[in-house]
């Protein structure tokens, strides 16, 4: 069985203000739903207090980002003990922004992924195709080598979280129609069961990501094999954001 998870992406938004009053309103709006996990990725300098603002919730704390390394001369860097320490059961890796605005290739990637799991905490790995690939026909390869490049038998599939994001439907307002978002999920499930085994790709949650609002949360959370969504712009209100968790909540858990 596999719970929805709805994770936002807060990028390099809200001051701690502003972070304290989105979180309190949304623990408001979320108050009493069940049957969904919620996780808040905010940026680096939020980590702490916002561990401190969901306590006593049932809210998860998550990372946008970490560095390879769990030590030393890397300026500017933040490390996957630093995350756990700061309260993150959750790190992003391979965002589109990373691999497209800081060039983080897969051999970077790989790396960073096995940081994660090996430092205790769950990995979202983001995967997805530019517009040109879509356009060409070429999803389903791209979205293959991006996951066999990365995710083989040595990362521990309980840590593991995949997300599709195609590229060009993030910030957009396009979305991929959930036919189409469902097909691409399937795939990665099949390939997740063929690294794996079929256990490991009836439990690992894919997420969809790419402008997930409330008016679409519903209809993508009923393809079964979406099982959640990664949220960016969406998640930056507390009612827009609520709305997508109690849309997944509606639909539930899917069984296998
Ligand atoms: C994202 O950045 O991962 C994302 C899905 O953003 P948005 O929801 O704004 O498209």
């Amino acid at each position: 069985m596999r719970t929805p998870l709805i994770a936002g992406n807060w990028k390099m938004n809200k001051t701690l203000v502003e972070a304290r009053e989105l979180t309190a309103a949304l623990r408001e709006n979320i108050d009493g739903l069940s049957g969904v996990d919620v996780l808040l990725c905010p940026p680096a300098t939020l980590l702490f207090p916002m561990a401190k603002a969901i306590a006593g919730s049932a809210i998860m704390l998550g990372a946008q980002n970490v560095h390879e390394a769990s030590h030393g001369a890397f300026t500017g860097e933040v490390s996957a003990s630093m995350l756990k320490d700061a309260g993150c059961s959750h790190v992003i890796v391979g965002h589109s922004e990373r691999r497209q605005i800081f060039g983080e290739d897969s051999a970077l990637l790989a790396r960073k992924v096995r940081t994660v799991v090996n430092g205790g905490m769950t990995v979202i790995y983001c995967i997805g195709e530019t517009l040109e690939e879509w356009e060409a026909g070429r999803t389903a390869d791209v979205v293959e080598r991006q996951m066999n490049e990365v995710i083989n038998r040595d990362v521990d599939w309980h840590n593991l979280v995949i997300a599709y994001e195609p590229i060009w439907a993030i910030g957009t307002g396009k979305t991929a129609t959930p036919a189409q978002a469902g097909e691409v999920h399937a795939r990665i499930r099949a390939l997740l069961s063929t690294t794996y085994s079929s256990d490991a790709g009836n439990s690992v949650r894919i997420l969809y990501g790419g402008s997930v609002k409330p008016g679409n949360a519903e209809e993508l959370m009923r393809q079964p094999d979406i099982d959640g969504g990664l949220v960016g712009g969406a998640c930056l209100e507390a009612e827009s954001f609520a709305a997508i968790i109690a849309a997944a909540a509606s639909v539930g858990a899917v069984c296998n």
